[in-house]
């Protein structure tokens, strides 16, 4: 097994399973079998009031009739567990414990309608808005304050003001953000709970996440999981974003177009290999103009490069 190289499917379970997670997940299987490497899902479920278990067992069930089979994390286990991030909110909190300490994030006490109020205020002066760094310095006193009128703070990161977050996409190239776009962003929010962006950075870089490839609606989120390893000292892995599925009028793909579940296709008599096949060539040019593989061959040729 190739140790360098490790790659994840990490869904979040709220609904059907999408084609277009399907073709991540497919994606990253690819790759991972390639690369002789592993694959690893994990479940995504901190949005508490989307997630179910009856969405969790729909993707694990169509990525098995796929014959996507994963090597590390939920139900098969591994040693970087727990899988489900709602059983990982102790690391969570360590991560962000030493970052408080360290002075590279801070109390946030501002109501929604002071960040809303700050938000049009910029919108009106033609800037794109971020947070105005209200709490970035707070006294003491002004902490007792806000204590004392029961408000209940997130927690912000501290994000450099100048300078670019860059990196190399896998499909894209080379892609830079504006630190200055950036912002004090939130990473815990005020129920305690951190955010996607937050958790997702802890877990790939504890689970030794060598290469994320994911959708394109993710790259905007990618400077600020590079401004969380950086802030946390970790190595920053490898990006590729996939552009999305789109239906034929260009918009991303949904009810309107037709079947967009894994189940649905299965339900109308489509066969696992065929919707592998199909896949894996939204996205993928294989060299030459063949339209059918096999498994092994998908496996043999498949290669980022060529997304
Ligand atoms: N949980 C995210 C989603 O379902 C995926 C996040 C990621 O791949 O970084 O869209
Ligand atoms: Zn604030």
């Amino acid at each position: 097994m190739n140790k360098e190289f490790k790659v994840r499917f990490a869904p979040s379970p709220t609904g059907p399973f999408h084609i277009g997670g399907a073709r991540s997940a497919l994606f990253n299987w690819l790759v991972a079998r390639h690369q002789n490497g592993k694959f690893l899902v994990r479940i995504e479920d901190t949005d508490l009031a989307r997630s179910t278990r009856e969405s969790e067992e729909n993707i694990k069930k169509a990525m098995k009739w796929l014959g996507l089979y994963w090597d590390e994390g939920i139900d098969v286990g591994g040693e970087n567990g727990p899988y489900r991030q709602t059983e990982r909110l102790p690391l969570y909190n360590a991560a962000v414990q030493r970052l408080l300490e360290e002075g590279k994030a801070y109390y946030c006490y501002c109501s929604a309608d002071e960040l809303e109020e700050s938000r049009k205020e910029q919108l009106k002066e033609g800037k794109t808005p971020i947070y105005n760094n209200h709490c970035s310095h707070l006294t003491k006193k002004q902490i007792e304050q806000y204590k004392s009128e029961g408000r209940k703070p997130a927690i912000r990161l501290r994000v450099p003001k100048d300078g670019v977050f860059a990196f190399d996409d896998m499909v894209r190239g080379h892609v830079e953000f504006q630190a200055a776009g950036v912002g004090d962003f939130i990473i815990v929010k005020s129920d305690g709970i951190p955010v996607y962006n937050f958790a997702v950075v802890i877990d790939d870089a504890s689970m030794g996440i060598t290469h994320v490839i994911r959708a394109e609606e993710h790259l905007s989120n990618t400077p600020r999981q590079i401004a969380i390893y950086q802030a946390l000292g970790y190595k920053i892995p490898k990006f590729g974003h996939i552009s999305l599925i789109l239906g034929s009028d260009h918009k991303k793909m949904s009810k309107r177009h037709g079947a967009t579940s894994v189940d649905e296709y299965r339900k109308m008599g489509y066969l696992p290999d065929a919707v592998v096949n199909y896949l894996a060539l939204l996205g993928w040019s294989p060299k030459g103009e063949r339209e059918i593989f096999s498994r092994e061959e998908l496996i043999s040729e498949f290669s980022m490069k060529r997304v």
